[in-house]
Formats: C-alpha cells, sequence, structure tokens
C-alpha cells in the first residue's frame, strides 16, 4: 500500500487538475472538470496499492 498526495479542485472536488506554470500571473492550478483556474488547490492523501 502506497500512499500519495494529489491535487484536488476546492470547487467541484475532482481530482482532473493540471498544474501551470505562467508567465505572468504565476504558478497555478486548472481544473478540466469545471474550469476552475486558481492558485489554490486542495491536497488529498490517497491509498494505492
Ligand atoms: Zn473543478
Amino acid at each position: 500500500m502506497k500512499r500519495k498526495w494529489v491535487p484536488t479542485c476546492p470547487d467541484c472536488g475532482s481530482s482532473n487538475i493540471i498544474f501551470e506554470a505562467g508567465m505572468v500571473t504565476g504558478q497555478k492550478y486548472h481544473c478540466l472538470n469545471c474550469g476552475y483556474v486558481g492558485a489554490v488547490a486542495l491536497e488529498v492523501e490517497i491509498e494505492t496499492e
């Protein structure tokens, strides 16, 4: 059993979220599920086998 931290969307809770390194705006997260863009993502711990 391994543990892993994954970012999830604070809006919809989806883990379908990517980290973007912007040039002017800085680093941000982009949710591919609901379109949320922001500097904050919820990190949740999941267990994988
Ligand atoms: Zn979302």
